[in-house]
């Protein structure tokens, strides 16, 4: 079976683009097709306007997306993460539903509250992370300053993937310190990417960084040290990818990368490492949870075949279709037509619909399948942190504890 999903989160300090970028991934995915501005209002995660748009107030509680690489396709779920710790709950609760996140920092703030919060809640959890340092052709823009509050105040061991081109008004594009190329965004939109040697005057910091990345690579990770002390010269692409692989996902390094939303620059790299990198969800240990009958421990496979078992995320009202829940599949399949427990309430109900949500509309599918998220139609008492069960096999999944918040005293 083969999975190729990916649930992230894209958390990120107030202002630090967590909106343009979202627009951008959704912009690039294909999922939208004109560019918005969050200066004039007109995004896509922008509540009011699509609330007006299509009569729907799903806001922004998860969107899906799909990226292709190579000859895989990949169903990006873009879930909903409040950054303020006056979210506490919905941050918890958020944290639950996504298997990953993308950090998203502002190149000349660095790492701010916010993200730093929600990172350790994040690292409490287990979950994976990515960073991006945006607002690259920002005044003060300094992707090596980033890197090392990345270390000093995330505690995290940064693995930069590329370097950037210039900074500020003169920031051009990245080198690929894996495929050791430098790509330029060279139209507008960014659609177009130009692959050019490295140039001249930057061959030397690309030579520094790429051994940085080997070095580190051969540091955390086993495998690949025998490979690096066995022949340098026979270390493929893939071995590297790989090796970033599972640091990234054991948490021992955090691939890092750059660009700038606004300006459509080093959107679509960042998608490929969200689907090459991060895990897919029955990649996951499986999933604590607690029999509601005797009260005893149980572990949810996360496969499809397993006994059906999700966690409703938000509940949202929509015009047409009455109320909605948003559902994290854990284990288990559900179709149109089946019969499920409401593990809280103790009673059974009909799934009538099955919806995938899109940025600007919902797409009912046949079946829903552990690692998915889905929106459900037809629950009447559904609330917001509901776990639903296979009737007669109701299980409850942990419940969210509000951790306290990191404060810092400098
Ligand atoms: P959010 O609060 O994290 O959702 O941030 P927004 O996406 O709303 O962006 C905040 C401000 O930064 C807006 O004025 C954006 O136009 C601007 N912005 C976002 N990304 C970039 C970028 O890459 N470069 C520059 N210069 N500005 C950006």
């Amino acid at each position: 079976m083969k999975y190729n999903t990916r649930n992230i989160g894209i958390i990120a300090h107030v202002d630090a683009g967590k909106t343009t970028l979202t627009e951008r991934l959704l912009y690039y995915t294909g999922m939208i097709h004109k560019i918005g501005n969050v200066d004039e209002g007109n995004t896509t995660m922008d509540k009011d306007i699509q609330e007006k748009n299509r009569g729907i107030t799903i806001s922004s509680a998860a969107i899906s997306t799909q990226w292709k690489k190579g000859h895989g396709i990949f169903n990006i779920n873009i879930i909903d993460t409040p950054g303020h710790i006056d979210f506490a709950v919905e941050v918890e609760r958020s944290l639950r539903v996504l298997d990953s996140v993308v950090a998203v920092f502002c190149a000349s703030s660095g790492v701010q509250p916010q993200t730093e919060n929600v990172w350790f809640q994040a690292e409490k959890h287990g979950i994976s992370k990515i960073c991006f340092i945006n607002k690259m052709d920002r005044t003060g823009a300094d992707f090596f300053a980033v890197l090392n509050e990345i270390r000093t105040r995330l505690n995290a061991v940064p693995l930069a993937l590329q370097i950037p081109i210039g900074a500020e008004d003169r920031f051009e594009g990245v080198i690929d310190l894996i495929i050791q190329k430098a790509l330029y965004w060279t139209d507008e939109n960014g659609e177009t990417i130009a692959e050019k040697e490295i140039p001249g005057h930057y061959q030397a910091e690309a030579e520094e960084y790429r051994l940085k990345l080997m070095e580190s690579l051969a540091e955390y990770d086993e495998t690949f040290f025998e490979a690096f002390m066995e022949t340098e010269a026979g270390i493929t692409e893939e071995m590297i990818l790989n090796a970033i692989k599972r640091t990234c996902q054991s948490g021992t390094l955090v691939p890092v990368l750059c660009g700038s939303a606004f300006k459509n620059k080093g959107v679509q790299p960042l998608l490929d490492a969200v689907v090459t990198y991060l895990p897919a969800p029955n990649q996951l240990p499986a999933m604590k949870a607690k029999d509601a009958g005797t009260g005893d421990a149980v572990e949810l496979e996360r496969n499809e075949d397993g006994t059906f078992s999700g966690l409703v995320f938000k509940v949202v009202i929509d015009k047409h279709m009455g109320k909605l829940a948003m559902l994290r599949i854990y284990s288990g399949s559900i179709r149109p037509g089946d019969t499920v427990q409401n593990v809280r309430t103790g009673e059974n109900f009909r799934i009538s619909r099955i919806l995938q949500m899109q940025s600007d509309k919902t797409l009912p599918v046949e079946k829903g399948k552990a690692g998915d998220i889905v929106a459900l139609t037809g629950i009447k008492d559904a609330k917001t942190g509901d776990s639903l069960s296979a009737s007669g096999r109701a299980v409850l999944l942990e419940s969210i504890t509000i951790p306290a918040p990191v404060i810092r005293v400098s």
